[in-house]
């Protein structure tokens, strides 16, 4: 990965490119932004350069012992840090500092990529605002963060922050195109306006079934008055094909929500408005005749429920049972 094959972020990548041109870096760089935007392949460009032995300004060679050692993930002055279930815990920081109190082994810099640093509990953060406090010279820190959580203001005040931001629709649907060519432009479109424009929430998942499963659900949800008899094997039918799609639940719900969202900026807003994908404007207008703005705040509420219940290990079944119970029904309130 390098500089020239980032997409949409143009202000981050003038703004390390002339760091590295000048070969002038920050010990500390914080990058901001939603999942899925390019944090971590920027980061992971700006490492590639940092190492390469015959880079051209900010572009790495690609062919130098450096570069295959980096491209091939044996760097050994490159440190990749990720949280460990859900967060940064204290001892991979504790790690962090003994190896950073040693010199680099071959390249002048060491560069340390430091993942998702929002999840830290306030001691590893701690812990981390002391390195940042102190860097040992010859490290660059990489930061990730999205801003779901707030970060301590002093850990912020020693990384140079530099925003990321969603990709305009468009191109979001090209790079989604690129990242599985099995998709048909609809669905391309479709998933580009789902992930907001952060095409990188899309790789993970086989987004063949999950966009199945997400158009069964809501056109379900859209359709079928359906009576109090048949409301609880509809959902538990529902709640068992998703809880089936396994690697996929955390961004299905995260697609069911964008599309209750969308409902409801449509009927806060009297513009209509066209999300690229035939499809959404489609489901989006039926969904502002069949439900006001109570109601869509309401399932919306329900899907964060059921997501805070399995970020707490609660039954994957349970907790879909519940959802779908509730978003089939919305004077139920749910319940784990
Ligand atoms: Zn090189």
């Amino acid at each position: 990965m390098v500089f020239s094959e980032i997409r949409g972020q143009k202000k981050a990548v003038k703004l390390l490119g002339r760091a590295l041109d000048n070969e002038y870096m920050a010990h500390a760089y914080l990058f901001t932004g939603p999942d899925g935007v390019g944090k971590v392949m920027t980061a992971r460009a700006m490492a590639a350069a940092v190492f390469c032995r015959k880079k051209n300004g900010a572009a790495p060679c690609g062919t130098c012992p450096a570069c295959l050692k980096f491209t091939s993930g044996n760097h050994p002055d490159f440190l990749h840090i990720v949280p460990q279930g859900s967060t940064i815990k204290i001892d991979q920081i504790r790690k962090l500092k003994k190896a950073l109190s040693f010199p680099s082994l071959e390249s002048d810099h060491r560069v340390v990529l430091l993942e998702d640093v929002h999840t830290m509990r306030r001691e590893a953060a701690n812990s981390l605002l002391k390195i940042l406090e102190e860097p040992p010279p010859g490290n660059i820190l990489l930061l990730t963060a999205d801003e779901s959580e707030p970060l301590l203001p002093t850990i912020i005040s020693r990384c140079q922050v530099v925003p990321f931001f969603p990709l305009p629709l468009t191109l979001t649907a090209e790079i989604i195109s690129r990242q599985d060519p099995s998709l048909d432009v609809e669905e391309a479109a479709l998933l580009a306006s789902l992930t907001g424009g952060c095409p990188g929430m899309a790789k993970p998942f086989d987004a063949h079934e999950i966009l199945m499963v997400r158009r069964e659900i809501i056109e379900t949800l859209l359709l079928k008055q359906v009576d109090p008899a048949g409301e609880v094997e509809t959902a538990l039918i529902l709640a068992s094909k998703t809880a089936e799609v396994k690697e996929g639940l955390e961004p299905l719900l995260n697609l069911l929500r964008h599309f209750f969202k969308e409902a409801m900026l449509t009927l806060c807003i009297p513009v209509p408005r066209k999300s690229g994908s035939h499809e959404l404007d489609l489901e989006v207008s039926r969904a502002r005749e069949r439900w006001n703005l109570d109601e869509l705040s309401d399932k919306v509420s329900a899907i964060d429920y059921a997501e805070k219940a399995l970020s707490r290990n609660c039954s994957r079944g349970l907790v879909c049972e519940v959802l779908f119970l509730h978003l089939l029904n919305s004077k139920t309130q749910p319940q784990y």
